[in-house]
């Protein structure tokens, strides 16, 4: 048994069968405070760790946008959920390179990937959650955040629970499950309301579904492969599927204006990776082999392509970033 596995069975002896949300809470809070789980070596790799290009563009993308709302000196760069600082690092070199000069603020919660993440950016700022971003303009990048925090499930309208039977944690009702997930709704509305007060541009990109549907999403991965997600508590990864459609609504009501949703090989190809590629194949022909299987990966309908969705918040007083249109 696993030490958090034994502090559930515990928990729920003595409060009840606890929540979906509760259960996905407490095994993704323990998962990321004890470990760095990205790489080969890791769990699962993300697409800044798979090329520099998708950070690159990414940091072209929002300088391109800041210059064209008039390059305000106040914005600053944030990010939530940097991992290893790898999409930072890659987005800041172009954008100090186009002339941004702000501060850098990340929002995460790990000690370990806190550590990381100063190592490669000793000079920028830690939070804990959004609302405690300066009241900037903000430049901020969210890449596989909101698909580790928290979903509810429902089944015939009833919230559904992990019991501990025999010693051995299980749902206590199965059926077709609708998801919600407050924590995602929260944090959409902790950046559009910044947003909206004080100018900038989101660029939100996961995994997930354009419409809201039934349909239970929680999976669990662990050294590259599936797995049961009632297994391992605290050893795993556990991610849903985000739900699009609520992000948009939820930028919306709070006064912000939403792009239309992209497939990430859509979005990647729309704002130049492959002209990037060329560069990059031009200068490094030794890395041809890397170069070419990184935008494979990236932009690839059997691989992040289609599955992975690039959606992106701005203040209405900011023009929208490209690669949406
Ligand atoms: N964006 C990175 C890492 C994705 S993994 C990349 O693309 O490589 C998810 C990240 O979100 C990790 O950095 C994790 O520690 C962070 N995280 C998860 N839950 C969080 C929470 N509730 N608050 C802040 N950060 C969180």
């Amino acid at each position: 048994m696993t030490p958090l596995e034994r502090a559930l069975h515990e928990r729920i002896r003595t409060e009840g069968p606890i929540t979906v949300e509760a259960y996905m809470e407490a095994c993704n809070s323990y998962y990321y405070a004890t470990r760095d789980p990205l790489g080969a070596a890791g769990d699962f790799t993300t697409a800044p760790e798979i090329s520099q290009m998708f950070g690159e563009l990414v940091g072209a993308a929002l300088a391109d946008c800041w210059k064209r709302a008039g390059a305000p000196e106040d914005a600053i760069y944030a990010e939530l959920g940097p991992g290893r600082g790898t999409l930072a690092a890659d987005a800041l070199r172009l954008m100090r390179a186009s002339g941004f000069g702000g501060e850098v603020h990340f929002v995460e919660t790990s000690p370990v990937l806190r550590d990381a993440q100063k190592r490669g950016m000793p000079d920028a700022q830690w939070h804990d959650a959004i609302d405690a971003l300066p009241a900037k303009p903000l430049l901020l990048v969210a890449n596989e955040f909101l698909d580790a925090l928290p979903v509810r499930q429902h089944v015939a309208g009833v919230e559904r629970h992990v019991e501990s039977i025999g010693g051995h944690l299980a749902f206590d009702r199965d059926g077709e499950i609708v998801e919600t997930s407050p924590a995602r709704d929260e944090a959409v509305a902790a950046i559009a309301i910044g947003i909206a007060a004080k100018g900038g541009v989101a660029l939100i990109i996961d995994y997930g579904h354009d419409r809201s549907a039934a349909g239970d999403t929680l999976q669990a991965v662990r050294g590259h492969r599936y797995a049961s997600v009632l297994d391992h508590p605290g050893e795993q990864d556990l991610t849903a599927h985000v739900d699009f459609e609520a992000v948009a609504r939820g930028g919306r009501e709070a006064g912000t204006a939403v792009t239309p949703l992209v497939t990430q090989g859509d979005w990647l190809r729309r704002i130049g990776i492959k002209a990037r590629a060329d560069a990059m194949l031009r200068t490094n022909p030794e890395r041809a082999e890397e170069i070419r299987s990184g935008l494979h990966r990236l932009t690839a309908p059997e691989q992040m392509g289609e599955l992975f969705k690039v959606i992106a918040i701005h203040s209405p007083a900011w023009p929208a970033p490209a690669g949406f249109a």
